[in-house]
Order: C-alpha cells, then structure tokens, then sequence
C-alpha cells in the first residue's frame, strides 16, 4: 500500500538499533535539516519523515507493530495509520526548526506593491478605445544613490553585531537536545551591512516620492470597471526587488441616450401615431453619425430594429455588437383643434383593438 521509506532507512539505523542509537540517528539528521545548515527547500518535508520515523521507532508497542506489519503496523494494531498519530509536541519541535526560516525569508529581495487608481472615461472613449493620462504618486528608488541608500562614493559596512549575515543565532534547549535557532539582526535589521554615510537625498532609506505621468492605453470595447494592468509601473521594490504593478479601474460615464448590453448598443426611438400607423423613414443617431431607417406602416411599440455591427467592438477579438433600435410610439399630450378634429374622425372609423 505504501510507497513510503521504511522507518530504519530514514534514521540511517539498523533493525537492531537500540533506544539510545535511535535518538542520537534522529538528533543529527534533525540538525541536518535545520534551514540554517540547509535552504530549506524540501527540508520541512524530509523533517517530517525523520519525526515521523522516530515517533514510531521511539515507542515500543508501535515499534513492535512496525516490526511485524511494516508501515500497516498502525492500521492492524492500533486502527489507524502511522501518520494519523499525534505526536505530542510535535508543533513545538517544528517550530523551532523552521519558525525561523519564515522570517529569514523576510529578508529577501520584495517585490514592491501594486497601486490601483480609477480613470474615467467617457462612453464614447470606451466603445472606441482612447489613450488617457495618468498622474500618479509612487515610491521609487531615490534617484540620487538609486536605492543603495549611501551616499554616492561611500560603501556602506559589515555590521559588527552579525558580522555581515543579518542573522543572530541563539541556542534552544528543548526535549531532544540544543538547537540552535536564527533571528535576523536587529542592529542591521537582517541586511548584514549598516549605512555608514547616508546618502543625503533620501536620507538614507533608498527611496523618494515621485509623481509621475503615466499613458495608458485604453482598448475599444472596455466597460465600466474593466481592469487595465500596466506592468512595473507600481511601487518601487524592497531590497532591490522588482517594483509591482500598477492597475486601473475604469468608470464608463453614461450616455445621454444610449445604453449599453454586453457588446449591443440600446436605443429608444419615438415616433408618432402617424408614423406608426402609416410608415415612415426616419434617421437615428449611432456612434458613427446618424443612420435613416425604414419603418412599416402598422408598428408597435417595441418593435426592434437591428443596426448590425454599429455597437460595441470585442474586447479581445474581432468584429463588434449591435446597435439595437426600439420603437415607441409616443401618444401626444397636447393636440391643435385641428388634430383634435381630424382625431374625432379617426375614432368614428377606427374599430377599438380587439382584446
Ligand atoms: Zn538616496
Ligand atoms: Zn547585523
């Protein structure tokens, strides 16, 4: 069932092995994968396994089980596997082996934050597309020392408290033994050197606001809060790091009587009683200038006409939307005594709509 190492092969042990030879395999392969002697890749699971092992080999009724049915030891004698065990104590022992190593990574090169502003555009520009400026605030490398934080011509220095590693070892007792552990150096905060010199400019931080013009270009077809990424345009790095990335929201204004679905453009079109009834052509406003279309005589209200392809372009492939033209049909409110006349004499002719 297992393709896991048996037991004694991880400790390095023979099947003889006694107590005492089994606790000083575990010390040295724990030492062994300590992250200070080790970069920790894969260390955390090989020290699994070391514990994992020892665990075991370490109690006799599991060792005896282990013995006699391998690694189904757990299962046949004690209803459950090996690994479901809890091992007391374990979190503790882990911790102190790799609690460290997450704060030594802390010290690396950091990729600098992303920012995030909004750009309005109109709806127009975003049916179309357009280029937008942007006027942005942002850390940056100070120009000046260009983030080594010394002044130019200066070097800064090994620090005497770590002597240059940025990190402090400290000596841990606990159950099975000393272990040592590593913090960064709080005098050189984990960098291993000190800025002697400050450069003057950024006062020794690396770093300076600027504002910044940025173009952005904006692709036919966006929509309101569409998301645009310019890349490295962010936040300076930390330790030398690459900056983040800089993204902008898109606010889409509304259009004074267009609006807007999926890739199709909406439109409402009044017309009167007598266009309707007797058919007429009339010219509608698209995007691209104004288009006639015909109506036939006897059109409701909601009757739609469909303008192909004067609606919106697709944003990651070709060919665009519609623009989709509603009828309505709008009864007037007030009539001349003329119309009210020539209305009369409609309805004496007209039947009432069936229904
Ligand atoms: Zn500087
Ligand atoms: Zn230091």
């Amino acid at each position: 069932m297992s393709t896991k190492r048996d037991y004694y092969e991880v400790l390095g042990v023979g099947r003889n092995a006694t107590d005492e030879e089994i606790k000083k395999a575990f010390r040295s392969l724990a030492f062994k994968y300590h992250p200070d002697h080790n970069n920790g890749d894969g260390a955390e699971g090989k020290f699994k396994e070391i514990n994992e092992a020892y665990q075991v080999l370490s109690d006799p009724d599991k060792r005896t089980a282990y013995d006699r049915f391998g690694h189904n030891g757990g299962e046949a004698v004690f209803g459950r596997g090996f690994e479901g065990f809890d091992f007391g104590g374990f979190g503790d022992i882990f911790d102190a082996f790799f609690g460290d190593a997450t704060t030594g990574a802390r010290q690396a090169p950091q990729r600098g934050p992303d920012l995030n502003y909004r750009v309005a555009v109109t709806f127009e520009e975003a049916v179309f597309g357009c280029e937008k400026e942007l006027n942005i605030s942002r850390t940056e490398n100070c120009s000046i020392c260009h983030g080594m934080r010394s002044r130019p011509g200066s070097q800064p220095v090994r620090c005497p408290n770590c002597n240059g590693t940025g990190q402090v070892q400290r000596v841990h007792q606990s159950l099975f033994g000393r272990f040592a552990t590593s913090t960064p150096c709080s005098q050189c905060q984990g960098e291993g050197r000190i800025i002697k010199d400050p450069c003057p400019q950024c006062r020794g931080t690396g770093k300076e606001k600027q504002q910044r013009h940025i173009m952005v270009k904006i692709p036919a077809g966006v929509d309101d809060s569409t998301q645009i990424r310019i890349t490295a345009e962010g936040e300076a790095g930390i330790r030398g790091g690459p900056p983040g990335d800089l993204y902008t929201t898109l606010s889409v204004a509304p259009h004074q009587f267009f609006t807007r679905e999926g890739n199709h453009i909406l439109y409402q079109l009044p017309i009167n009683f007598a266009q309707a009834a007797l058919g007429a052509e009339v010219e509608v406003p698209t995007l691209e200038g104004k288009v006639k279309i015909k109506i036939q005589p006897g059109c409701q209200t909601g009757k739609v006409y469909q303008l192909k392809n004067k609606g919106i372009p697709h944003l990651n492939r070709n060919g665009r939307g519609d623009q989709l033209v509603t009828l309505l049909v709008v009864t007037p409110e007030k009539l001349t005594k003329e119309q009210r006349q020539l209305f009369e004499r409609l309805a004496d002719s007209l039947e009432p709509p069936p229904g």
